[in-house]
């Protein structure tokens, strides 16, 4: 089963029903705006109080520090992306986020640095951007559960290199992870690392998504959003793509390493129990 829920967090299900109880209530009174403003300072709090990093809703004062050009949620999505990243981190155990020292998480309606748009950044010192958008939860979910790997990377590897590069002036150090043995997955296959990109051979082979080709750190972050959101058709993947399946088996190893053994195979077969389960009630 999924790690159950602890102390008085209440599931965001559960959370959803009774504001949706809430706001049926009090919409015929008028400001659906200001009633969303409520729910979401309970549940950003609720969040908050549980992992013990803050969350804040962008613009912020981190955008200028970052040369980052960031749009603000209206309340409406910051509250649904806010229920969405509740569901999702519960996914995990709770002490593996609290690991992960994420120092905060910014939401944002887009999000460009350098005339690039992105879903999602992870700043060094545990900064967290991540974009929600309106009614699209698969992309929403895919992105907290990628940018979660960078930070998670960022916290558990001990293989680091610190690379300092410039922003407008501005001195920035990266640190940057060697992953061996993963990109020697590669070299026994076939594909080439050049020109600072995996070169496939053939279109997705062994790889979760195209992005996932930028690197190893982006391979990994890209098997994590299948892996949390859509383990099963991962799976199935897996049968005809056996450098993909190598991947998976060795990002489910380093879970386990990191988790002291609670996040093994078992917890997976597991999730897949649990997200058919929600599948099908879903579909009623
Ligand atoms: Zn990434």
């Amino acid at each position: 089963m999924q790690e159950a829920t602890e102390g008085n967090y209440i599931d965001p299900v559960l959370r959803i029903k009774k504001a949706t109880g809430h706001i049926l209530a009090r919409l015929h009174q008028g400001n659906q705006a200001e009633i969303y403003q409520e729910l979401l300072s309970q549940e950003l709090q609720s969040l908050q109080d549980h992992y013990g990093f803050s969350i804040e809703l962008g613009p912020t004062k981190e955008d200028a520090n970052y040369d980052l050009q960031t749009t603000p949620l209206n309340p409406i999505t910051a509250y649904e992306g806010v229920v969405t990243i509740a569901q999702e981190l519960q996914k995990y155990p709770s002490n593996y986020i609290q690991k992960c020292a994420i120092k905060k998480l910014i939401l944002v309606a887009s999000l460009q640095q350098n005339g690039n748009h992105w879903g999602g950044v992870t700043l060094p010192d545990g900064i967290l951007y991540v974009t929600v958008y309106p009614n699209n939860t698969d992309d929403n979910t895919s992105i907290i559960h990628h940018e979660l790997e960078h930070q998670a990377t960022n916290a558990y590897s001990q293989d680091k290199t610190t690379t300092v590069f410039e922003i407008r002036g501005k001195t920035l150090r990266r640190t940057t992870y060697h992953d061996l043995a993963w990109e020697q997955i590669h070299k026994k296959s076939g594909i080439r690392y050049s020109q600072e990109k995996w070169q496939q051979r053939d279109s997705l082979d062994g790889f979760a998504r195209r992005y996932g080709a930028k690197n190893h750190l982006e391979d990994q972050a890209t098997i994590m959003e299948l892996l949390m959101t859509n383990p099963l058709d991962l799976q199935a993947r897996c049968f005809t793509d056996p450098i993909l399946g190598q991947k998976v088996t060795r990002m489910i190893l380093e879970l386990k390493r990191r988790t002291n053994g609670t996040m093994d195979k078992q917890y997976f077969e597991d999730l897949i129990g649990k997200i058919t389960q929600d599948k099908e009630f879903n579909e009623y």
